[in-house]
């Protein structure tokens, strides 16, 4: 018997195949959301579901399948856990590291701002002492380098916290978020959507903070 129908009687037999076929077609309607949505949380929202599914669909057809070509599910597996314990330390080692690195003070100036676009009481806004302009979001922490503080004025520094106010958002979930890259979805779509996210907040001062980064960075090189 070959692999395809090995599949096919393994699938048609086992008990999961309706569970499995009810998480495939909820999986097409959101994909079906997900291209049709416009507004750039909701297609984030869309996006994490659509992995949330696909994942779950893989313990259901490892149960289901008895096949030879299970080497592959089981490689899959094994990628994922990996992956997944990966995702989940490297920030915490990277956040140990910058403490150790650079001194780490509150920016309790534009924190609230931070809170209040991120929709999370929680969340965090670091400046940390490198000279570089620098922007980043570690789960709900947001850190700023001194070199952008300095480098963008004040309208431009809130374009930025809104950039990472709805990196914020996302990480809500880390675990959902990190699946992003376990699934063959692109992903390279977050950054645009943070910036959609910014530009409908602060407006041109988001291109004019992206301009002023890049030639700092332009000028150092030449
Ligand atoms: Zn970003």
């Amino acid at each position: 018997m070959n692999n395809i129908e090995c599949f096919s009687s393994c699938f048609f037999t086992s008990s999961y195949k309706f569970n499995i076929l009810i998480l495939a077609i909820v999986a097409f309607f959101t994909l079906v959301g997900y291209l049709m949505s416009k507004e750039s949380l909701t297609k984030v929202r869309y996006y994490w579901l659509l992995n949330v599914l696909i994942l779950s669909n893989i313990p259901l057809l490892y149960l289901t399948m008895l096949c030879d070509m299970l080497w592959f599910l089981k490689i899959y597996i094994i990628y994922v856990a990996v992956a997944m314990l990966v995702l989940l330390t490297i920030p915490v080692f990277y956040r140990l590291y910058l403490s150790r690195k650079y001194e780490l003070t509150r920016f309790l100036e534009m924190e609230s701002l931070l809170r209040k676009l991120s929709g999370s009481a929680k969340a965090k806004l670091y400046i940390f002492g490198s000279a570089l302009p620098k922007a980043f979001t570690l789960g709900k922490d947001v850190f700023l380098s001194a070199g952008i503080i300095d480098l963008l004025d004040p309208e431009e520094l809130k374009a930025v916290i809104a950039h990472e106010a709805f990196h914020v958002k996302q990480n809500r979930y880390p675990l959902i978020r990190n699946f992003k890259i376990l699934t063959f979805l692109p992903s390279t779509k977050l950054e645009e959507y943070a910036d959609l996210y910014a530009e409908k907040i602060a407006g041109e001062w988001l291109e004019s903070a992206k301009e002023k980064i890049r030639n700092f960075y332009l000028d150092r090189s030449s």
